[in-house]
């Protein structure tokens, strides 16, 4: 890919570990689980054979890779995957956002700018299955209508 490509690629902040262009977003090492990001992009191959047989690299570690028009998750030209998670109630929607690499090639941040960036330490790639909120927001069928409707019976 020559420069200018790879310039126009916008990068998935939730990717898939094992894309040949993947690479660690950060490490789910802060409060709570949440992502400390690393400071510069390290290739996920390079991490990946260091990971423990057994333990699922999204565990430990978020991952960038491309974002492509054939993701469940798109949307039109959009992300749905962040337009879910925007439904949910945010605590963290002041102050500086995170420190990341990614941020200019970020699709995220590139749709919907700060407010993806206060919940994106929170996010794990890795779906809990024992918890129905985070199942119903990872999966690329559940509208945001339904999300709305199932918070609200919640409440
Ligand atoms: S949403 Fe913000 S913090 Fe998260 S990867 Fe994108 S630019 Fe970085």
């Amino acid at each position: 890919m020559d420069r200018h490509a790879e310039d126009r690629v916008t990068w998935c902040p939730s990717g898939d570990a094992h894309r040949p262009e993947s690479v660690v977003l950060g490490v789910r090492s802060g409060d709570n689980g949440q992502v400390v990001y690393v400071d510069e992009p390290v290739p996920a191959a390079d991490v990946l054979s260091s990971i423990p047989e057994g333990i699922a690299p999204h565990r430990i570690l978020r991952f960038a890779s491309h974002c492509t028009s054939a993701c469940a998750n798109r949307v039109g030209d959009d992300c749905g995957l962040i337009q879910r998670i925007q439904t949910l109630p945010s605590s963290r929607d002041t102050g500086a956002v995170p420190r990341c690499h990614l941020r200019p090639h970020c699709k995220w941040w590139n749709q919907t700018g700060v407010d993806a960036c206060h919940r994106c330490p929170a996010l794990s790639t890795l779906n809990s299955t024992d918890d129905r909120l985070a199942v119903l927001v990872a999966d690329p069928a559940t509208t945001v209508e339904q999300l709305e409707s199932w918070i609200a019976a919640a409440e």
